[in-house]
């Protein structure tokens, strides 16, 4: 286990907090979506209202190492002070260096400095060990909560634990702690569903869940490398050749383990990737050449509704179509509503458009957990250690 920030004693001590502040900016510098910014305020008002002196930090959008001032994180002072009142905040206009330490050590109890984005020096994203020893500098404890990052390996991540006392933030402890949670003891039937265009992104995962769920529903994109994988006519439907092995491979390993991965066995296909054209249902069996695989057809979506109906544990990433075209978006539409009709099961939901669709429906607030972090919680799901989690410190024996 690690430590959390209830772990540590902050009180008069500088903290530096790493958080995911990258959010969404419209051309005036406009904060689009503050979701981000909310999902944090639990960690930043246990800090402070235990008395530390709190430095955070983010990154925002690809400065790839150069100033952006469309990138500065400035904006968001104005934000922190709407929902933070009555507090002192700060900005320091860099992230290290002699000025911003100055600052840090000037930081009173109870106040806020919030340094601007770390992308903009290139030694963040290289992991630059004398960068981290710079922001390490500023602080007496390192706390983490940005999940959405943790499987990086950047400095303000895996660099400035190494260097500090560290705990992880609330927001960090339950992302990590409920998919872990989940994924070491699943309730039964425990149903997975993947789709979406990137397969090489999950079938890792595929990899992994074969050792721990009951039945595997794959649709989207990623359903027409596992059909090629078994033989079938795909017409012109998305395919990743270089992980056709593999996927053959899946099948056969999850057959003996007795793990079933059910594929759509109707589609609604379209003779263009195009948002005028017209859906028509074919069966996997006749599958017709020239066609697009886009959304799954009716007589799956009841299929993979009827497992998310027994399910008592769901993970779901992906959608099941070409959502964003309407006459291919009913695959997505149903699999979010029986993922959240169903009470009974804890279901986690990874992935944009996975979230947007259910946001869509305002069905969001009925599922059990909606992870904040897609590339983080996949990482998760494949069963692989996040560097942004391994490097904190763990919990004392009597803690
Ligand atoms: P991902 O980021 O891997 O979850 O992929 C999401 C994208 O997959 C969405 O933009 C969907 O339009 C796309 N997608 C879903 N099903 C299909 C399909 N059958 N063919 C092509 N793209 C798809």
């Amino acid at each position: 286990m690690k430590k959390t920030i209830e772990d540590i004693e902050v009180q008069n001590k500088r903290v530096l907090l790493r958080v995911d502040f990258n959010v969404p900016l419209d051309e005036n510098g406009k904060i689009t979506d503050d979701t981000r910014i909310k999902k944090e305020v639990p960690t930043i008002k246990y800090l402070l209202s235990k008395g530390a002196k709190l430095i955070i930090c983010s990154h925002l959008g690809r400065p790839d190492g150069k100033v952006v001032p469309s990138l500065s994180l400035e904006p968001l002072i104005k934000k922190l002070v709407s929902i933070f009142p009555t507090i002192k905040i700060k900005f320091a206009f860099d992230c290290v260096g002699p000025q911003v330490e100055k600052l840090a050590k000037e930081l009173k109890s109870g106040e806020i400095l919030l340094l601007e984005n770390l992308r903009f020096h290139i030694e963040e994203e290289k992991n630059d060990p004398i960068f981290a020893k710079k922001l390490a500098k500023l602080a007496d404890f390192y706390v983490d909560d940005a999940f959405g990052t943790a499987h990086r390996n950047h400095a303000s991540i895996s660099g400035v634990a190494r260097l500090l006392p560290s705990a992880v933030g609330f927001l960090m402890g339950k992302e990590v702690n409920t998919i872990l949670g989940v994924l070491e003891n699943p309730v039964r039937p425990f149903v997975v569903v993947l789709g979406g265009a990137k397969v090489s992104d999950k079938i890792y995962m595929v990899l992994n869940l074969i050792k721990k769920a009951d039945v595997i529903l794959i649709g989207g994109g990623m359903a027409y490398t596992f059909l090629k994988a078994k033989g079938y006519e795909i017409g012109n439907s998305l395919i990743d050749e270089e992980n056709v092995e593999l996927a053959k491979e899946l099948l056969i390993e999850a057959e003996s383990k007795k793990v079933k991965i059910v594929l759509p066995v109707d589609h609604k296909c379209g003779t263009a990737f195009s948002s005028d054209v017209k859906a028509k249902r074919y069966k996997t069996k006749k599958f017709p050449k020239g066609y697009i695989g886009m959304d799954i057809g009716p007589k799956t979506i009841s299929i993979f509704t009827r497992y998310l109906k027994k399910a008592r544990t769901i993970i779901w990433n992906g959608p099941m179509g070409v959502f964003e075209f309407e006459q291919f978006s009913q695959g997505t539409e149903k699999v979010a509503r029986a993922v959240a009709r169903n009470k009974k099961a804890k279901a986690i939901v990874g992935g944009g458009d996975s979230i947007a669709s259910l946001k869509l429906l305002e069905l969001d607030k009925k599922i059990y957990h909606i992870s904040t972090g897609g590339g983080a919680s996949l990482k998760l799901f494949e069963g692989s250690i996040l560097p942004g989690v391994e490097v904190i410190d763990n919990k004392e024996e009597n803690e």
